[in-house]
Order: C-alpha cells, then sequence, then structure tokens
C-alpha cells in the first residue's frame, strides 16, 4: 500500500462524516460524462454538484451514501481571514 488517498471510504463503516467542499466520485456517472461531485450542501438530503458540467443535483442522503464509490478530496477554505 502506498500513500493512499486520505480520505477513501471504507465500505460498511459506521460513522463517516462527508463535509461540504468534499469531492466524491460516484459509482454512477453523470449523463454528461463525468463522475467527480462536490459536496455543496448536508442534511437530510445532499445536494452534489457536478464538477464537469456545473449542475447540481438532489439526494437523499442514505442513496448519496449508497453511490459514493470514493471521497478524492476535500477543498481547502476558500478565502483567506480578512
Ligand atoms: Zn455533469
Amino acid at each position: 500500500m502506498g500513500p493512499g488517498p486520505a480520505y477513501s471510504r471504507v465500505d460498511g463503516e459506521f460513522g463517516f462524516m462527508y463535509a461540504i467542499g468534499q469531492i466524491v466520485r460516484m459509482k454512477k456517472g453523470h449523463p454528461c460524462g463525468g463522475d467527480t461531485w462536490r459536496i455543496i450542501r448536508i442534511g437530510m438530503d445532499f445536494r452534489i454538484k457536478c464538477l464537469k458540467c456545473g449542475r447540481s443535483v438532489l439526494l437523499p442522503r442514505q442513496r448519496f451514501e449508497r453511490r459514493v464509490r470514493e471521497v478524492l478530496a476535500q477543498e481547502e477554505n476558500q478565502g483567506q481571514s480578512p
């Protein structure tokens, strides 16, 4: 094993926390051809935005979690402190 991705997901592990700004790869790609998404809203429903075409979709949390293949990265907070 190399220095794998810091945020790889362990299937079935309880309590994995998602965060706004994380980039996830879904098992099923978007019709536009993209398969990576940024989490832009978290709650009972998750809103994710396709990184390729910029569209966003709303998914119930359970469906979102089932579809995630891996978490690729976490975005840094944008904007420096004033
Ligand atoms: Zn797309």
